[in-house]
């Protein structure tokens, strides 16, 4: 039986990971892929402290602090199921199953992408998903944003100030994101707003993205746009399907936490992308996690049993 579970192997999980053991618990770590998000990453400037890494190095680090401590890491495990209880019971899909007296959710979340030819193939070659990580590398260059809900409008005012041009590509026939956002946006003299619009591929000259393919959903009409890069902002997904029903989840299906990263379910902690505080960053859900261990600990030594 662990002290503490922790479901998840990105930032969040491991910076758990290694507050949970120095407080001397039996902690263990159950991950699909050790690492997360961050082993998709090519550059990353904003992790404070370190001024330019890359995604796979960080993770080596990652790997390499979390192995100093004495936490069990179970890799390529994947969680199907978690049973609330005096001991929570976190079932595997391999069919195995494994006894914690507190867990912390930290399966992260996926960005939800366009599916056009192209994407994956200049995917950190022009294609990006985070303005925060990724829009200094574009100073001066012509962008797109896909999408013009909140997330997609927010970026391209955020990059507008960056860029030398922003064309925002909305699907439906008008946005939807908050009218202030609206309202700011066309008030940039930098940006175009085009609704209708079916983006169909992204093309490239083999090594970096030069173009954006889209259909006038109105008349049928193919248009390309130029541009060096195309930040996708169609929707953050969080990994939390097979905990539905079990641990409330908002509208958008991130898990409902409070300032101590307590879900609804005793004993039950989630920290970093899954959960449903702002802004999803590395350093964010490293803290969040370190939080969220710091809660857990708090929780077993006030709870009876030994
Ligand atoms: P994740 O990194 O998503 O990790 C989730 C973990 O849970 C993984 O180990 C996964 O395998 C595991 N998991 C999921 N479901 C299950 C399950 N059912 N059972 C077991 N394990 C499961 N942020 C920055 O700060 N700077 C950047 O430059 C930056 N660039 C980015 C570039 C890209 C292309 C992407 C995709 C993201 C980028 N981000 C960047 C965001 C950053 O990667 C995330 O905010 C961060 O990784 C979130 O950490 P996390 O631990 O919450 O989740």
């Amino acid at each position: 039986v662990f002290d503490l579970l922790i479901v998840g192997g990105g930032p969040a999980g491991a910076s758990a990971a290694i507050y949970a053991a120095r407080k001397g618990i039996r902690t263990g770590i159950v991950a699909e892929r050790f690492g997360g998000q961050v082993m998709d990453t090519m550059g990353i400037e904003n992790f404070i402290s370190v001024k330019a890494t890359e995604g796979p190095k960080l993770v080596a680090a990652l790997e390499q602090h979390v192995k100093e401590y004495d936490v069990d890491v179970m890799n390529l495990q994947r969680a199907a199921a978690l049973i609330p209880g005096d001991l929570i019971e976190i079932k595997l899909a391999s069919g195995a199953s494994l006894k914690a007296r507190s867990v912390i959710l930290a399966t992260g979340a996926r960005w939800r992408e366009m599916n056009v030819p192209g994407e994956q193939e200049y995917r950190n070659r022009g294609v990006a998903y985070c303005p925060h990580c990724d829009g200094p590398l574009y100073k001066g260059k012509r962008v797109a944003v896909i999408g013009g809900g909140n997330s997609g409008v927010e970026a391209a005012i955020d990059l507008a100030g960056i860029v030398k041009h922003v064309t925002l590509i909305e699907y439906d026939s008008q946005l939807r994101a908050d009218s202030v956002l609206q309202r700011k946006l066309h008030s940039l003299p930098n940006v175009t707003v085009i609704t209708s619009a079916q983006s169909t591929e992204v093309s490239g000259d083999g090594t970096r993205v030069n173009g954006l393919h889209y259909t006038d959903r109105k008349n049928g009409t193919a248009h390309t746009v130029d541009l060096e890069g195309i930040f996708v902002q169609i929707g953050l997904l969080p990994n939390t399907d097979w905990i539905k029903g079990t641990v409330a989840l908002t509208a958008r299906g991130e898990i409902e936490i409070d300032a101590r990263g307590q879900t609804s379910v005793p004993g039950v902690f989630a920290a970093g992308d899954v959960t449903n505080i702002p802004f999803k960053q590395i350093i964010i859900a490293m803290g969040e996690g370190s939080k969220a261990a710091l809660s857990a600990f708090d929780h077993l030594i006030r709870s009876s049993a030994p």
